[in-house]
């Protein structure tokens, strides 16, 4: 809990949010989105768009979505260079850096804007659990916001009940491609933890909770003032 007497203003907050596949970062990345000025950057969501439009950033993703393997890093930095590029104000990001070099090519792009990370969180859930939320995972397929079923929605022939909808399953949400997903974060991702840690940005929350629960943890460690219903 913080002890500073003004809370930090949600606007200056620059936060990348690291976890594995199901862990809960796109939800927490939208709760804090509802705070004035603050953007969420979803890279997988961004390039997913990118395929339905069956643009050329879009295409060349295909395959290595279709498998459930990371695009390359110079691809996604691009992806993250577009949209923040004439953003201002505060952003979390919910997928990126996944690797250390892309770590590092954000430091250089912020560097190079005057900027840095202000904070970042990493989310911890057992292996066990992740399959378990990856099977009863759905997304709304209009607007992207992620359920689990028997939660708010109990088939995915129902309406999302955020935008009224198309509710399916992403792709990537099988046993299989979460054991692949799953493989890549402890191989490029779990190292970045340790990074940011040495540089003194990390801080950890565990992933168990009720999302509620979890953003009024975020909430306090990053000293921001809590968001009213
Ligand atoms: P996500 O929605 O974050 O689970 O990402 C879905 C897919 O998008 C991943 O399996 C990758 O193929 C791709 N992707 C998203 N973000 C990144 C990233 N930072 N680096 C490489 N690939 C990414």
């Amino acid at each position: 809990m913080s002890l500073s007497e003004h809370p930090s203003e949600a606007g200056d907050l620059r936060l990348v949010l690291i976890g594995a596949p199901a862990s809960g970062k796109g939800s927490q990345a939208k709760l804090l989105a509802k705070k004035p000025g603050v953007l969420h950057l979803s890279t997988g969501a961004v390039i997913r768009d990118h395929m339905r439009r069956n643009t050329a950033l879009g295409e060349k993703c295909r395959e290595t979505m279709n498998e459930a393997r990371l695009v390359s890093d110079e691809i996604v930095m691009e992806v993250v260079a577009s949209e923040l590029g004439n953003h201002h104000g505060g952003y979390v990001l919910d997928g990126f850096p996944r690797t250390i070099k892309q770590a590092e090519m954000l430091e250089d792009w912020l560097d190079q804007r005057g900027s840095e990370l202000s904070a970042v969180i990493s989310l911890e859930v057992p292996k066990e659990d992740l399959e378990q939320r990856v099977l009863s995972r759905v997304v709304c397929l209009d607007c992207g916001h992620p359920f689990r079923l028997g939660g708010r929605v109990n088939s995915v022939n129902e309406a999302c009940p955020e935008c009224g909808g198309q509710l399916g399953q992403r792709a990537d949400d099988t046993l299989e491609m979460f054991h692949q997903r799953y493989g890549e974060f402890e191989e490029l991702t779990v190292p970045l933890i340790d990074y940011y840690r040495r540089q003194g940005l990390l801080q950890t929350v565990d992933g168990r909770q009720l999302p509620d629960e979890i953003f009024t943890k975020i909430e306090n460690l990053l000293d921001l003032q809590p968001t009213r219903p």
